[in-house]
């Protein structure tokens, strides 16, 4: 659904007028010169995962005008972010920083308040500041994607690795922030994180961890990038899933480059799935596995193929088990019902007999199958974990989009207990409501040894409302009910902000007022990203701006 004329003119800030929008947008335009900011009035184009928009969510579950900018900024500078921070609280205007604005799945470049201006970072502020061979740390702008942190390393030549998630066209810096998550020892992209530079919403300027120690002769601190803390507090966390402050610089930990070897174990049976997260608990709780591997559901080898659903099923209904069955049989998987993708790192000996041992604990899975990648053709999916789980950034994981026409995915990924009885619990009730509401259901299980994330992935078609109207239905009950059952989401798509953050209400919402006391304090006219992550700053509250 490209490039539709807008229904609607320019969507105007809440309580703006179009004149102090006119006058407010003159007024940045002075001070950012002409190419330093765009008005979103023309028609909306969804483009592509490499082509995206900056202007609404490519991915709209909504109708795609809903969510929109006024306008979008392009800082070059922290100094041009503190002054449109400055400008926004002058005219209090809305503003919704991106990094790159790529975010699938979770709103992409959407600002949660219609009509805010997007401070689009990631154009201008992109550079990789800083890479240290010897400390194996780098410090990046907004900006810089996965693949351009890769090629930069690359060309220095050092043997370091960067973490990337499935797709590698984020930013490095954003996806952090948002607690995203990849597939080497260092797939926790947070804590693998090492000092930031803030804007604060008053527009003044914050270093965190060893940044606030000012270095020798001016210069930045020499341990900014390996300490994670300061003195006093850690507040680093306050900047992350949250609406405090715009990350204008952030240092991150690089892996020194190691020995790899990536594997896959398929399962015969569906209700095999207790018995494999039984397994994998104390493999991941003693560290013999070497990443968070992913359990995946046979469909999703179907998938990955890029093979359109309708090459297998042409049915209206949710793709029947059999027919799963009959397609994998002919891949070179076999017929499967699970599939799990891990991989091991050190020097070979020290693989070979990790290996062993966790061949010898999923093998006493009656049917088990254990594969290496060169036992698999070379246009298996398992290529692609290869790359993934060894730093380099691909794009393979975009193949399964073409499951549906205009597809578009959302993701429903709570937290849950690593036990067999809570993976029964809650298989079964994404499954039941999947098919309540008439989707396939694509699970894929990122197991650690304490907990795993559950990612169910919804699959819709963005031109038939019809399925947007199920997808979204689909959300909100999965969020309630998954809830009741003391399960919560780490990340979720901003529509659905609300109601995550609700269900962290212990305590009468104890964490909702501790955040809006921060919000409050840092922002006392709301102008940054309001309902970013369910919180919303005083002017907006009882407002009914909660969805
Ligand atoms: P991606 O990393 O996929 O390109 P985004 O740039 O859209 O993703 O970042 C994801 C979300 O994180 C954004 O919607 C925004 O709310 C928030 N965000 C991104 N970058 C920053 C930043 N530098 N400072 C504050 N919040 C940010």
């Amino acid at each position: 659904p490209d490039s539709v004329p807008r229904k609607s003119n320019v969507k105007l800030p809440p309580n703006t007028s179009q004149e102090t929008l006119d006058a407010a947008i003159t007024a940045l335009t002075k001070f950012l010169g002409k190419d330093g900011v765009e008005i979103n009035n023309k028609p909306l184009v969804d483009g592509w995962y490499m082509e995206h928009p900056n202007t609404h969510d490519a991915y709209h579950v909504i109708d795609q005008e809903e969510m929109v900018c006024s306008a979008i900024t392009y800082p070059s500078s922290t100094s041009e972010v503190q002054a449109i921070v400055k400008w926004a609280n002058e005219y209090t205007i809305p503003i919704w920083p991106i990094s790159m604005g790529r975010n699938i799945g979770y709103g992409g470049a959407a600002p949660r308040v219609p009509g805010s201006v997007v401070v689009d970072l990631g154009r201008n502020m992109n550079k990789v500041l800083k890479i240290d061979g010897g400390n194996a740390t780098c410090m990046v702008e907004p900006g810089v994607s996965y693949f351009k942190l890769y090629e930069e390393i690359q060309k220095t030549g050092l043997p370091l690795w960067i973490d990337t998630p499935d797709l590698g066209g984020g930013s490095v810096l954003g996806n952090a922030i948002d607690r995203g998550v990849g597939y080497t020892p260092y797939g926790d992209h947070f804590a693998n994180r090492c000092g930031m530079e803030v804007v604060l919403p008053d527009g003044s300027l914050l270093r965190t961890g060893m940044g606030a120690l000012p270095g020798k002769n001016g210069e930045d601190n020499p341990t900014w990038e390996s300490f994670q803390h300061a003195y006093g507090p850690s507040i680093d966390g306050i900047f992350s899933q949250s609406n405090f402050g715009i990350v204008t610089k952030m240092g991150f930990w690089l892996m020194p480059a190691s020995g790899h070897q990536s594997y896959m174990i398929t399962f015969p049976r569906e209700d095999d799935f207790p018995q494999i997260v039984e397994i994998i608990r104390p493999l991941a709780l003693k560290r013999v596995l070497g990443n968070i591997p992913q359990l995946r559901h046979a469909i999703q080898e179907l998938a990955v193929t890029g093979q359109p659903r309708t090459t297998w099923y042409n049915g209206p209904d949710r793709f029947p088990r059999e027919v799963v069955r009959e397609g994998v049989k002919k891949l070179p998987v076999g017929d499967v019902s699970w599939v799990f993708y891990g991989t091991q790192y050190g020097d070979e000996a020290s693989i070979f007999s990790q290996l062993e041992i966790i061949k010898s604990a999923f093998l006493s899975i009656p049917g088990s199958k254990f594969y290496l990648p060169s036992e698999l053709p070379s246009d298996h999916y398992i290529h692609s974990r290869v790359s993934v789980c060894s730093g380099v950034p691909v794009l393979k994981e975009l193949d399964w989009l073409n499951w549906k026409p205009n597809a578009a995915h959302l993701f429903f990924s709570p937290i849950v207990p690593t036990s067999s009885s809570h993976a029964k619990i809650i298989h079964t009730l994404i499954d039941r409501l999947h098919e309540k509401w008439g989707f396939d259901t694509f699970p894929t299980i990122c197991v650690a040894g304490r907990e795993m994330h559950y990612i169910a992935n919804i699959v819709y078609n963005r031109a038939n409302e019809d399925e947007k109207r199920r997808a979204r239905g689909l959300m909100r009950e999965m969020i309630s009910e998954a809830a009741k059952e003391g399960f919560g989401e780490y990340r979720t798509h901003l529509l659905f902000a609300d109601q995550v953050a609700k269900t962290y209400g212990w305590n009468g919402g104890a964490l909702r007022r501790f955040n809006e006391t921060i919000k409050d304090a840092l922002d006392p006219k709301g102008i940054l990203a309001p309902g970013r992550n369910g919180i919303w700053p005083k002017s907006y509250r009882g407002k009914r701006w909660e969805l």
